[in-house]
């Protein structure tokens, strides 16, 4: 298909941050855009499936930042439309840890050992990395390795002020609701785009379209999807995962400026998985003090964090073991049937051999679907804002949305949501100084090289929102 008309917007990627983006653009009588979607579907890391006859979230399923000064936004969102969620207290996931023979730390005698795990795997946190002699001893037993492995996985809060936390408060609460997290979106997608039930007719949104090249000139952009088509707009919005931006999926041309590749090169990616097991019956303590519990291994973060779902959905008999990175991409490169067979060693470690074995088993993917790469960014703790800002900074016509391009909230639905408004904002700004232009010709001059053109966008970005035109050299 080659769409001749051209849009204002094209917006791609139809997660929390594009659809955010492109309903603060309707909201200002932006509305001939059009939603570019690699997948049958909206919502990207927002994603329910059914599982055991309950809903599942196999990507976000907290909503976190809750009971502080500021509202978080997506808690907000989830009350307007009565969205089911519970409270998570993760806490307790520390007082439920099972060594290889199935004994609960920390209880007793082994209380002390407990207490120095958890002492010097705080102190590494709060150590200065530079400075090797003042860093404590590397954990080896498996209860240190555990216990290293929540407080820096799941825990961070504990010693690092986290955004999300001091801004919205420390409270999360997990989503239960057979609508799933996605509900969320489609009533926000119901606000400017055409639905009948529930389902999404308008055309300006179109699912499966992959796009593979993005041309931009100072006149607009060219987008070419992976069936060939052509779209045509003034700006563009573009919402994929940095991870995605590091597979080079999409090319530009002109290519990104060095500075651009080298900043989405530099932020890591965070894998996180959550394996999902459905059971005859429920074998484990329940309760909700012993929602969370830990399983101590010899290697670091081998089937670590369990979680049973009684409190979410009472006798849905599910549990939800939680892996990240290297171990993640382990299991996503094994067959279902073997991380199974791993699942249920371990359990059968903490709980005895008369345990049933699972009915079912669910494994996501996130690493190898290549429209995500990756579950979140994770923006190094001594990193300042400049890598962000690099990230985030248009280059011509193209604007860069995402979780990962928010300042204080990356790797969160909120941080996602927030940044699609931001982005807008940004870019309605442009078109309004764009107009005024129109009116007004005027063209500043800078000389330079090819490799000057971060400072000319830093120009830009100066310049955005007064009536001077933007230097050739940028695009
Ligand atoms: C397992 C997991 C657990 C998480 N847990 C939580 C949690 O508990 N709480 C929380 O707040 N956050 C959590 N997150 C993070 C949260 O899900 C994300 O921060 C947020 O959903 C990102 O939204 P986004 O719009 O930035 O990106 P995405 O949701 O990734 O949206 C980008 C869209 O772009 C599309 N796309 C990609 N490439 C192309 C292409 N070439 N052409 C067209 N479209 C393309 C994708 O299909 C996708 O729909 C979790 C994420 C994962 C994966």
């Amino acid at each position: 298909m080659d769409s001749s008309k051209r849009s204002s917007v094209i917006i791609v990627g139809a997660g929390v941050s594009g659809i955010s983006a492109a309903k603060h653009l309707a909201d200002n009588g932006i509305e001939d855009i059009v939603i570019l979607e690699a997948s049958d579907r909206i919502g990207g890391r927002i994603r329910k499936e059914c599982f055991g006859s309950v809903s599942v979230e196999l990507g976000a399923g907290w909503i976190a930042g809750v009971g502080g000064d500021l509202p978080n936004p997506v808690w907000e969102l989830a009350n307007q439309t009565g969205l089911r969620t519970c409270f998570s207290d993760y806490s307790n996931a520390r007082f439920n840890i099972y060594d290889r023979g199935g004994k609960i730390y920390p209880s007793g005698i082994a209380s002390d050992s407990y207490k120095k795990a958890v002492d010097s795997a705080i102190q590494r946190l709060n150590s200065d990395a530079d400075n090797i002699a003042e860093l404590p001893e590397l954990p080896k037993t498996p209860i240190e390795l555990a216990i290293d492995f929540i407080l820096h996985d799941f825990e961070m809060a504990e010693v690092e002020p986290i955004s999300t936390y001091v801004d919205f408060g420390e409270r999360e609460f997990l989503v239960a609701d057979e609508r799933g997290y996605e509900y969320l979106l489609h009533k926000m997608a119901e606000t400017f785009l055409l639905t009948c039930d529930g389902e999404i007719l308008d055309n300006r949104l179109k699912l499966n379209t992959v796009v593979r090249e993005i041309q931009h000139s100072r006149n607009g952009v060219t987008v070419k999807t992976e069936d060939g088509s052509t779209y045509n707009a003034n700006h563009l919005i573009l919402s994929v995962s940095i991870g995605v931006l590091q597979s080079r999926l999409i090319s530009f041309h002109p290519p990104l400026p060095r500075w651009k590749k080298e900043a989405i090169d530099k932020c890591d990616v965070m894998v996180y998985t959550k394996i999902f097991l459905k059971f005859p019956y429920k074998f484990w303590p329940s309760g909700e003090e012993k929602e969370f519990f830990i399983y101590a291994h010899e290697r670091r973060g081998y089937y670590t964090f369990w979680q049973h779902m009684e409190n979410a959905y009472p006798g849905s008999n599910i549990l939800v073991v939680t892996l990240t990175n290297e171990e993640s991409k382990r299991v996503e490169a094994q067959s279902d049937q073997e991380t199974l067979r791993e699942a249920m060693e371990v359990l059968r470690d903490m709980f005895g051999g008369n345990i049933p074995n699972a009915t079912d088993i669910l494994v996501p993917r996130w690493w190898n679907n290549r429209f995500q790469r990756g579950s979140y960014s994770n923006y190094p703790i001594i990193s300042n804002n400049l890598l962000v800002r690099d990230i985030k900074a248009p280059i011509g016509n193209i604007f860069f949305t995402g979780e990962h391009t928010s300042e204080r909230f990356s790797g969160y639905v909120h941080g996602g949501y927030l940044a699609g408004i931001d982005t807008s904002k940004s870019l309605l700004e442009e078109m309004k100084s764009d107009n005024q232009n129109e009116q007004q010709p005027f063209v500043l001059e800078l000389r330079g090289s090819p490799n000057d053109l971060h400072r000319y966008d830093l120009a830009r970005q100066m310049f955005m929102g007064s009536n001077v035109g933007m230097p050739e050299a940028i695009l």
